[in-house]
């Protein structure tokens, strides 16, 4: 694509379930999935290794299932769930286009998944190959954006791609409450655990700064951003410490 460079060659991208669902924000949408995959096959095809941690919250929540009375592992469990649909769809717009995906789970569901098994994931990366991580953690009480701080840490992913749907960076405040929110072009991460920044959770974040893996925050909604932030072009919000 165009010659550009990539600054990354091994990268997670955090997709929310919500990236998968029409404007509805539930379920799925099989035509915003094919622009999604298409925009990751682009950085896939600039010999970028790419791993895909996918959300749940189109489908469920934990934290859903306890406002009505359910206990939270449970309901986590089923949010966890969630995420595996949403794999097996983004699977199908990404093999739409062309290229071999491989969706590994944390919980064991051989008849639709590989299990996940750190050491394969990085031979299906060598090998070119899409890798989707479903099935969160594995743990309740966390979230997919824990699990993509953990994944990267563990496959020796660059950085983090955070592609939000409806914001395009870190906000000092909430961009829809507060019209003189000021967007950051950088931040620390203590900062963003000490401004408590709602980008991701705390978790996660220490988890990012911890083992110093940058992250990026963008609009998924502007097409050819993912391609940018791999290239490190400005775009949205850059936390690290680089
Ligand atoms: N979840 C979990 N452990 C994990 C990852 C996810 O229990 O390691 C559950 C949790 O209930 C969460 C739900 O799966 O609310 C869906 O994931 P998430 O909310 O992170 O999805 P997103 O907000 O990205 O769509």
């Amino acid at each position: 694509m165009g010659g550009k460079t990539p600054k990354y060659r091994r990268v997670i991208l955090k997709l929310s379930g919500e990236a998968m669902a029409g404007p509805s924000g539930f379920g799925l949408d099989l035509s915003v999935i094919g622009r999604v995959a298409e925009q990751v096959v682009n950085v896939h095809n600039m010999n970028v290794e790419i791993a895909v941690v996918v959300g749940g919250g189109n489908f469920w929540r934990g934290v859903k299932g306890e406002s009505q009375g359910l206990d939270r592992a449970t309901s986590d469990y089923m949010g966890m769930l969630a995420t595996v649909m949403n794999g097996m769809a983004l699977q199908v717009g990404l093999e739409r286009l062309g290229v071999e995906t491989r969706l590994m789970t944390a919980i064991d569901m051989r008849e639709v998944a590989e299990p996940y098994i750190r050491r394969k994931a990085i031979h299906h990366l060598k090998n070119r190959r899409i890798v989707i991580f479903g099935a969160g953690s594995g743990n309740p009480y966390f979230t997919t954006d824990t699990t993509a701080a953990l994944r990267a840490t563990e496959i020796g992913a660059e950085a983090i791609l955070m592609a939000k749907r409806g914001t395009d960076g870190v906000y000092d405040s909430d961009p829809n409450q507060n019209p003189d929110a000021v967007r950051f072009d950088r931040l620390d991460y203590m900062e963003l655990l000490s401004r408590r920044l709602k980008v991701m959770d705390a978790t996660a974040t220490t988890l990012c700064m911890d083992n110093r893996i940058p992250l990026i925050v963008f609009d998924l909604d502007v097409y050819g951003n993912i391609e940018k932030a791999v290239c490190g072009e400005k775009v949205g919000t850059f936390v690290g410490r680089e």
